[in-house]
């Protein structure tokens, strides 16, 4: 089973984001479960929890369904002492969240280095990060989500997942979100089938298929490495249409959230309608 979906909004409170979703015929969706450009936020309440709960079984989603998105400000591999300890701080609360909401996933970015420290140093930093947060909830995977590359961005390339997962504690709860339009900038030419079939066994060999918890599908506004994060509508970009009639089609994606994070928010509907017919065709 294919769910696709979007990152649609919550605002007004994340008790709204399931009928968001299921007005744009999505079988998926994300959401922040706070506002994602700051540091605190008002506890949920028992009632939007409830009614969070209650809309997601009235419109049908599971937490397998789902991929919650944490702030933009969090960097789990701050090489300071004081932000580092701020971004696990409000990490932590975020897996709260999901784990109030009855989640099963939270999706992030690895973190920055800031060019203070190597790369390795900081996703071990990433790492001991993800281990504190899951010593401390419960039933909620960090799903660590690759990235195009831009500035001292950790997470572009494959190796860096597979060495951020080596290093967690419990496998049971470590994933990784693979973002069409992050891979090509970071140089994973998703173009073409032979493309897809190549950077897709690549992923197999240095990551794994059973620790993928989720996909972004976005085309791409800049060419194959170019290390800047620009997402392009669906079929609209340097990726065109090919690798998302691929991902439709293969079984390897069955089961998990794949999600638009496309410009455009008044085409999601008809490109989930798109996604939908891949998949069935
Ligand atoms: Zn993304
Ligand atoms: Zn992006």
């Amino acid at each position: 089973m294919k769910y696709f979906g979007a990152h649609v909004s919550a605002s007004g409170g994340v008790e709204n984001a399931p009928r968001n979703a299921h007005e744009i015929g999505a079988t998926a969706f994300a959401l922040f479960t706070k506002n994602q450009r700051q540091w605190a936020a008002p506890a949920l309440t028992a009632a939007q929890i409830n009614d969070f709960k209650q809309a997601c079984e009235e419109y049908g989603y599971a937490p397998h369904q789902i991929l919650p998105h944490d702030s933009y400000l969090i960097n789990l591999g701050h090489p300071e002492k004081e932000g580092l300890e701020k971004s696990r701080a409000s990490f932590i609360h975020e897996m709260e969240r999901c784990q109030a909401l009855g989640l099963d996933r939270l999706n992030f970015h690895p973190g920055s280095h800031l060019k203070k420290i190597s790369e390795e140093e900081s996703l071990k930093l990433v790492a001991e990060s993800i281990n504190i947060a899951l010593d401390k909830t419960q039933g909620v995977t960090a799903v660590i989500e690759n990235t195009a590359g831009q500035g001292s961005n950790l997470g572009y390339a494959f190796w860096h997942l597979a060495y951020i997962i080596d290093r967690v504690e419990d496998k049971s709860r470590v994933g990784v979100c693979l973002d069409t339009c992050h891979s090509f900038a970071a140089g994973y030419d998703l173009s073409t089938e032979e493309g897809c079939e190549k950077v897709f066994a690549e992923f197999e060999r240095e990551v794994g298929f059973k620790y993928l918890k989720g996909m972004h599908l976005n085309d791409a506004m800049k060419a194959v490495g170019s290390r800047v994060d620009r997402h392009s509508p669906m079929g609209e970009g340097f990726l065109g249409i090919t690798p998302f009639r691929y991902i439709a089609r293969d079984a390897r994606f069955d089961g998990i959230p794949l999600i638009l994070e496309t410009p455009d928010e008044a085409r999601w509907a008809e490109e989930i309608a798109a996604l939908k017919e891949f998949a069935n065709g």
